[in-house]
């Protein structure tokens, strides 16, 4: 059975500052700007929330409510929906099949170039996802997977999870291979900073157009409230559905020791994750819809990525697997 550790220091050795594990409000305000800050839990206060620690996670959600005094314009909601979807694909395609998965390769400019992409949607930084990712594969749905919908429960799975001292840290032991790149620690040591760049971008931006171009009847908090608080939050619901929703709202096409569903409505939300049965069954390869009408549209960005030279070696899902997707259509249990 899993058994919680009576004490931890939440942070690998070699993030680790000189300065002796803290605790209290200080390290706990520092560890929003840097990650290697060191605080020391214990027993109980591993599953709790971290209510301080987490004030800037409540705080993007509060910052939607804006829109009641900044209002709409067909420009924000474009840019909201364009980042929406381009952050996702970042997210999908890099932070999960390319960082977790190693379903494809790339240089290793793309490789960073799309690490912050990805770190733009406050989901932390490439090496903390990869590593939880990774765990949840060889552990899901048992008592050792943090974000069961199965073990734990479904708010837990949602969301409930990374606020709690115990879903902070990054397994450094199974991201080795990510940890040889310096700029991949760096960001994910400082993944605050990314998303104040876009946030403080878009404010810019909305600012240039409304004296430049005032006919698109925006400005620069309303293009702040809908380009970045709003298309990150729905973002951020929409894509830790993959944890929560696609283990237990869908069908099961292949027998796996997990829980995990296809949902053809999550993967239109999620660019294509949503095939989380046929993922669970053959994590390996760059596609997760098996078959032609199983809308991926992460594998076909991959495609696009792939004929213009950007990214190679796209890993197949083998034909013998192929061929079971064809001969089952799904239990539905
Ligand atoms: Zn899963
Ligand atoms: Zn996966």
């Amino acid at each position: 059975m899993y058994s919680a550790p009576a004490s931890v220091v939440d942070v690998p050795a070699q993030q680790q500052a000189p300065n002796p594990p803290a605790r209290g409000l200080t390290a706990t305000i520092a560890r929003w700007f840097d990650t290697s800050a060191r605080i020391e839990r214990s027993g109980a206060e591993l599953d709790r929330v971290d209510w301080l620690r987490i004030v800037p996670f409540i705080g993007l959600h509060l910052a939607c409510l804006g829109v009641i005094w900044v209002g709409f314009s067909w420009f924000a909601l474009w840019t909201a929906l364009a980042l929406y979807f381009v952050r996702m694909f970042a997210i999908t395609g890099f932070y999960h099949r390319y960082f977790s998965h190693k379903t494809f390769k790339t240089s290793r400019v793309m490789q960073f170039l799309f690490a912050l992409l990805g770190a733009s949607c406050v989901q932390r930084g490439p090496l903390w996802w990869a590593a939880h990712h990774r765990n949840h594969h060889r552990h899901a749905d048992t008592p050792l997977d943090v974000h069961s919908p199965v073990t734990r429960s479904f708010i837990v799975s949602h969301m409930g999870w990374f606020l709690t001292p115990r879903g902070f840290p990054t397994d450094h032991a199974v991201i080795k291979d990510l940890e040889k790149f310096p700029e991949l620690r760096w960001l994910d040591r400082y993944d605050l900073l990314i998303p104040v760049l876009l946030a403080v971008g878009l404010f810019v931006l909305g600012d240039v157009l409304e004296s430049h171009a005032p006919g698109l009847g925006t400005n620069g908090w309303q293009l702040l409230v809908w380009g970045f608080f709003i298309s990150t939050i729905a973002l951020f619901h929409v894509a830790v559905t993959i944890n929560s929703l696609a283990h237990v709202w869908g069908t099961r096409r292949f027998f796996t020791r997990d829980n995990s569903r296809n949902n053809w409505f999550l993967a239109l939300l999620t660019m294509g994750e949503g095939w989380h049965n046929n993922h669970h069954y053959y994590p390996g390869s760059a596609r997760q819809g098996f078959r032609w009408w199983e809308i991926d549209m992460t594998y076909y960005g991959l495609r696009a990525l792939a004929a213009l030279g950007l990214i190679w070696d796209l890993r197949p899902v083998p034909a013998k697997i192929l061929a079971a997707a064809r001969s089952h259509t799904g239990s539905g249990r």
